[in-house]
């Protein structure tokens, strides 16, 4: 039987609208269609996939606020997220339109006696599976540089997020891209092996937990297809004891607060050091009690209900087993009284090794306070984690703030002073079980091409 995909608004869980999905036979014919564009697509110019990418980008901008009123209604964004968010995507396709031609330039190479140059081919059709936290974001931080780049893309979004996947395949309609070249499919995770194992899919990219990685990497290895995976993180800031608490605290709750604490690159661990702690534990519940509970579409709210209530059941069930593990809590921690996905902003301190706030990754509003004899001690707690996605360093002193960032921190992304954010300019992606591979800018259009080595005698 077809699954019907239906939506609740996270808010106050009214049944949205119900999207028939796709079946594995429309998937594959998506796929076909895909390829078939793709290979016309291939011989483009950049010029001609520029001017489409600056239309998607458009299309954006004009269709922002109906866009952000979807994720509201599908995975509780608040309104002023959701309105930054679209507009982040365009500047995406804005940034790639302008510089994935320099991204994929030939490079010479000097042997002698030949033209020796390494260049950029596409590899087809790229199957995207993407999480709903961003549902804009996500996709077009694959989308863009993959189409520049001359690929097609299939996507197979969250489940709660239909009406979101089908707007994105719109976007890149009504920018006039060639029909097919940028597919949606929507089907359940179970159709992913078909798809992965389908010819006209090339390679694939996943942005989601650890659990649906490790399935999706399994099954690309075992068809030898290319893949990169974005996964979970446990972010861990480092607060030392030069940092001034205030401003470190706001760095931290903002880290925090990002999506209602629903983000891989949310920080989730700070790690200060004794002498800051007591100022520091002061600050951050300050800090984090400005982060009130609201509706969503009140563009004055900064924490809207989390993407489900049983997502937040799960972040309160970690908050438990933390206090009853021996953390102790400052703020929060109790779920309100009212339907909807609801939880409060919330600070855990006292936590230590074997609770799940230290463990796990916590994917809410919840930040945990972890005390650090010296700043070894506070460098080897952030790296005793399975994971290693963004990181960050709050200090007064720019050039040890530098060297632990650049050298000491196990992780794809360290900040000093500053939240951690993906740019189309930077590579993002992770190390250990935060995944391999990367977006954005050179290095992540440069992921699905063939890099060609030629040499003309
Ligand atoms: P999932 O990883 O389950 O969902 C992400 C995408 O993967 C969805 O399209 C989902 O499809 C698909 N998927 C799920 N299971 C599999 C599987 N076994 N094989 C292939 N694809 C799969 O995220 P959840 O929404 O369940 O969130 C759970 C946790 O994942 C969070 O608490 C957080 O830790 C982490 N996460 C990390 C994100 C990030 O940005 N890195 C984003 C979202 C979650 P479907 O919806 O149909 O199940």
């Amino acid at each position: 039987a077809i699954h019907e995909f239906r939506t609740v608004d996270p808010a106050t869980l009214e049944p949205g609208r119900s999207y028939p999905g796709h079946s594995a036979q429309q998937a594959a014919e998506a796929a076909a269609r895909a390829a078939a564009a793709q290979r016309a697509w291939r011989r483009t110019g950049f010029d001609e996939r520029a001017r489409l990418m600056r239309a998607a980008g458009a299309v954006l901008r004009k269709r922002r606020d109906e866009y952000a009123d979807l994720m509201t209604r599908e995975m509780g964004k608040t309104v002023t997220d959701g309105r930054a968010e679209v507009e982040k995507c365009a500047g995406a396709c804005e940034h790639f339109a302008a510089h994935a031609e320099r991204y994929l330039a030939r490079q010479p190479v000097d042997i002698e006696g030949t033209n020796a140059f390494v260049t950029f081919n596409p590899l087809g059709v790229v199957l995207a599976v993407m999480p709903w936290n961003f549902p804009f974001w996500q996709v077009f931080r694959f989308a863009a540089p993959a189409l520049m780049a001359g690929n097609g893309g299939v996507l197979k979004h969250a489940s709660n997020a239909p009406g979101c996947a089908l707007a994105i395949e719109s976007v890149f309609r009504e920018a006039g891209f060639p029909e097919g070249l940028f597919a949606t499919v929507l089907v359940r995770s179970e159709a992913i092996e078909a798809l992965i194992g389908d010819p006209n899919i090339a390679a694939v990219t996943l942005t989601g937990s650890v659990a649906a990685g490790r399935s999706v990497a399994a099954i690309a290895g075992g068809r030898l297809k290319k893949c990169v995976l974005e996964l979970g993180g446990s972010d861990a800031y480092l607060v030392l004891e030069d940092a001034d608490a205030a401003a470190a605290a706001k760095v931290c709750a903002a880290a925090r607060m990002v999506n209602a604490g629903q983000s891989c690159i949310a920080g989730k661990r700070f790690i200060v050091v004794k002498p800051l702690r007591e100022a520091f534990e002061a600050a951050l519940v300050e800090a984090m009690r400005g982060y009130v509970i609201g509706d969503p579409r009140d563009a004055a709210t900064r924490l809207g209900p989390l993407q489900s209530v049983d997502a937040r059941d799960q972040v309160h069930e970690q908050v438990q087993r933390s206090v009853a593990g021996g953390a102790r809590l400052l703020l929060g921690g109790q779920v309100p009284d009212r339907p909807g996905a609801w939880y409060p902003a919330t600070v855990l301190t006292d936590v230590r090794s074997g609770q799940p706030a230290h463990d796990e990754e916590v994917f809410g509003p919840v930040a945990a306070v972890i005390e650090a004899a010296d700043e070894a001690d506070a460098i080897r707690i952030a790296n005793a984690s399975e994971f290693g996605l963004g990181s960050g360093v709050l200090t007064r002193d720019l050039a040890r703030g530098e060297r632990i960032a650049a050298e000491e921190l196990d992780a794809g992304m360290s900040f000093v002073n500053d939240n951690v954010r993906s740019d189309s300019r930077m590579p993002f992606g992770g190390v250990k079980h935060s995944g391999f591979g990367r977006e954005c800018a050179d290095f992540g259009i440069r992921e699905f091409v063939n890099v060609k080595s030629v040499q003309v005698k």
